[in-house]
């Protein structure tokens, strides 16, 4: 019987796209690898390269309080059998730095438990600065040498599109050929490029003859309205955006989950950096990481914030849209 191995992610999309390092690693080394995501993930979830069973966590509504985590955690070890036996989980891993993720690694029985932090874990495991290093360095506790790591190519692995295929409800086809795909959003306020910047870029593509699609959150375009694009495709599915990304000759955004997103399904990527740091992101020759290097400010936060401490948000207000498609002319775009 194969070993089995729970990986709890919580995070947002981005994250979770980098966790499909480790289940891809686990599940290559023999594990049954089930994985605990964001409610409203577990469509894209599901699509991890090595992902069986998916669970998501409610953690803004039915599990939000500590007792409904408990709760959540005391079904998850019942879960860790194989629906016809109570066998718990070998193996734990938190891919989340957060408490509640501790709390959740804590409750579940197992025979290892591995984190980036004491409380909660059997094992610590200090956390690398790069993202996918950082689950790399997880489960390499696990299996101690036993599995070199693996070259993704590209940094991330590729996202099972043979699954995708299996949760779409809208048929990718309506995307236009040769598209650029444009994602204005980021949760986090500092990170996006001004939407008068993608307004003009889209135009200028259209000028050129190129198509292009925008992605994102239906809230995101009831927020920001239109966009003037060959395709509004915001608002589409988690699958359904990473087929359509795939089909796409280029991404151009900001460091968001979308943005990783394409690059798991293999679209080459112009990254619009601000107050974050290019270099927390795995090395990837098919991303144009761009980014004003005279600003002393930046990077100013590990993830984003809602406000630029210094109010100007110089870093993507300052980063024009002739350095976009200069960028995507390296691509081959344009
Ligand atoms: S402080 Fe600097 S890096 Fe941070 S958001 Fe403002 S302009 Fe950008």
């Amino acid at each position: 019987m194969s070993p089995r191995a729970l990986v709890i992610d919580t995070a947002f999309v981005g994250d979770v796209v980098f966790t499909f390092a480790a289940t891809a690693r686990l599940a290559a080394a023999g594990f049954a690898v089930d994985l605990v995501v964001r409610a409203g993930l577990e469509p894209l979830a599901a699509c991890g390269e090595g992902v069986g069973r998916v669970f998501g966590l409610d953690k803004r509504g039915a599990q939000h309080s500590p007792l409904s985590t408990l709760a959540f955690a005391r079904a998850l070890s019942r879960a860790g059998g194989d629906g016809r036996s109570p066998r718990r989980y070998d193996v734990v891993l938190g891919a989340h730095p957060s408490l509640r993720t501790a709390l959740l690694a804590l409750c579940i029985p197992a025979d290892l438990r591995v984190g980036w932090r004491r409380l909660g874990y059997s094992e610590f495991v200090k956390r690398p600065y790069r993202f996918v290093d950082d689950r790399h360095a997880l489960v390499d506790r696990v299996l101690c040498g036993r599995s070199a790591r693996p070259d993704f190519g590209h940094g991330l692995p590729r996202l099972a599109i043979e699954r995708l295929g299996e949760r779409l409800n809208r048929t990718p086809s309506s995307v236009p050929a040769e598209a650029v795909a444009l994602l204005p959003g980021s949760r986090f306020a500092t990170k996006r490029w001004p939407l008068t910047r993608f307004r003009s870029l889209a135009a200028q593509l259209r000028d050129r003859g190129i198509a292009t699609v925008a992605f994102g959150s239906a809230e995101e375009r009831l927020e920001h309205g239109p966009l003037d694009v060959s395709l509004d495709a915001r608002g589409w599915t988690l699958p359904e955006t990473a087929a359509a990304l795939s089909m796409c000759i280029a991404v151009v955004g900001g460091d968001s989950g979308l943005l990783h997103l394409g690059r798991a399904v293999g679209t080459p990527a112009v990254a619009i950096f601000g107050p974050t740091d290019p270099l927390r992101l795995p090395i990837d020759p098919g991303r144009l990481d761009l980014y004003r290097d005279d600003l002393k400010c930046r990077p100013c936060s590990p993830h984003g914030a809602a406000h630029c401490p210094r109010g100007d948000h110089a870093c993507l207000e300052g980063l024009d849209v002739e350095r976009v498609l200069s960028a995507l002319r390296s691509l081959g775009v344009g």
